[in-house]
């Protein structure tokens, strides 16, 4: 049986396509194996975001041809979208698939034989507009967590941002087909459904159905599941969906909203959609009606145009903000976009003294959020792996638990309580037997 081993560079959606093409690959008598693994064909799906692409995609295929050096070598993923002829001039890569292209490997080749040069196979930008195709994870062992994308695209003109020219303009997964495939995932016993897209919260943009009545039909699927919105810009998180959220527990009290930068003005120059007061207000909106919400954050630091003042503005925004963690982005040029083009370019240096505040800032923020969860009640679950002897998992607010390991709890809604916060790693011990809450010994 022939072999295929895959690599994922960047986000979920990413991940729920690797797992899409997968399938295919498995409908065709493949056997997935690990990427350190002897394999016939290598899928490496690449991403845009991550600094030095190139590099590291070099790195990855040199990987591949190590463990077989007549293997077959596919590169895809918003890389190989917008940069196809760098890729190609890598040494022994076989062939590069576009964004769309990627779901067609096997209609587009008739056999995986290695070439003498590499095929490129990507369709224009224009031409991504016209398709949506479906991805979701399938983790077949654990069935905990899937990975389900209902949007793809993006029309927004954030001056930083290359993912609109690798992905194309915002298009949605039709609602009975979310609904319909939402329903197999449930039935195939995934309890947490996490909702994935370029921009999620532009779910049906050119329809009538946006992402609130789509996750309204949602929650009235019978079932226990629960599920989470990956992102969702702050413009688009609405009072509805967030008092939705407060009323069913089947949505996850948790947001990850991108904020990118505390200072209104670098907002500005960002063309990013609202400025820090209304963020500032949407935060709040969250923690009057979900008081326990998690709340994470994305930020860009080191932007053009981000002096130190409005870096400092940042850093005091966020610090005030009832928020749970960050995801710290350094600023790095991206070819083809408005921002390398602007004044007021920051040094290397201290964009990373910049990264490194904020991420202590982080530790603090998630530490402080998980030490409020002593002695409350958060319903996990707990994933399949056994950490010697433990389990763990994230509760609906996204806080990350740990167990002693208790087969009988794996991939089930488990009510727990909070005991204790261990240092540096915001772990909790809990216990639970027959749903009397009893904590473990200290
Ligand atoms: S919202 Fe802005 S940052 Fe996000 S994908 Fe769209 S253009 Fe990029």
């Amino acid at each position: 049986m022939p072999k295929v081993a895959f690599y994922t560079l960047g986000c979920k959606l990413n991940f729920s396509e690797t797992s899409t093409i997968g399938e295919q690959f498995l409908n065709k008598g493949f056997n997935i194996v690990e990427f350190k693994d002897h394999a016939d064909v290598y899928v490496i799906n690449t991403c845009t975001v991550t600094d030095n692409a190139d590099k590291e995609c070099r790195q990855i295929v040199r990987r591949a041809l190590r463990e077989n050096p007549n293997a077959f070598i596919a590169v895809t993923g918003c890389y190989a979208q917008l940069r196809p002829d760098e890729i190609a001039e890598i040494e022994g890569v076989d062939a590069v698939f576009g964004s769309n292209e990627k779901f067609k490997i096997f209609s587009i080749l008739e056999s995986f034989e290695k070439k003498e040069l590499s095929c490129i196979y990507v369709a224009d930008t224009e031409e991504l507009n016209n398709e949506f195709n479906s991805a979701h994870s399938t983790d077949a062992d654990s069935r905990t967590r899937a990975f389900f994308k209902i949007q793809d695209g993006c029309d927004y003109k954030c001056t930083f941002c290359t993912i609109p020219l690798a992905r194309g303009k915002s298009r949605s997964m039709h609602h009975e087909e979310v609904i319909s495939q939402f329903k197999q995932l449930v039935n195939s016993g995934y309890k947490e459904i996490i909702l994935t897209g370029v921009n999620v919260g532009d779910y049906g943009n050119s329809s009538d159905i946006k992402l609130y009545d789509i996750l309204k039909d949602l929650v009235e699927i019978p079932g226990d599941f629960r599920i989470r919105i990956s992102s969702i810009e702050p413009n688009l998180l609405t009072e509805d969906i967030i008092k939705l959220t407060a009323e069913n527990k089947k949505l996850c009290s948790h947001f990850h909203i991108p904020l990118q930068s505390g200072s209104s003005d670098v907002l500005k120059l960002m063309q990013r959609r609202y400025n820090a007061s209304f963020y500032k207000d949407r935060i709040n909106k969250i923690k009057e009606l979900i008081p326990d919400c998690g709340i994470g954050v994305d930020v860009i630091v080191g932007s053009p145009g981000e002096t130190h003042e409005r870096f400092l503005e940042t850093y005091n925004f966020i610090k005030d903000l009832p928020i749970s963690y960050l995801h710290v982005f350094t600023y790095s040029e991206r070819p083809n976009t408005k921002a390398i083009n602007m004044q007021g370019n920051v040094e290397i240096a201290e964009r990373r003294k910049r990264n490194n505040m904020l991420r202590i800032l982080s530790e603090k923020k998630r530490n402080e959020f998980y030490r409020s969860m002593i002695g409350k009640e958060l319903e996990v679950i707990f994933e399949h792996q056994n950490y010697n002897g433990f389990m763990k998992g994230f509760s609906s607010n996204y806080v990350r638990i740990i167990n002693s390991f208790n087969e009988n709890l794996i991939n089930k809604i488990t009510p727990v309580l909070i005991k204790e916060i261990k240092e540096n790693e915001g772990i909790a011990e809990t216990y639970t037997v027959n749903n009397t809450l009893t904590t473990l010994a200290g």
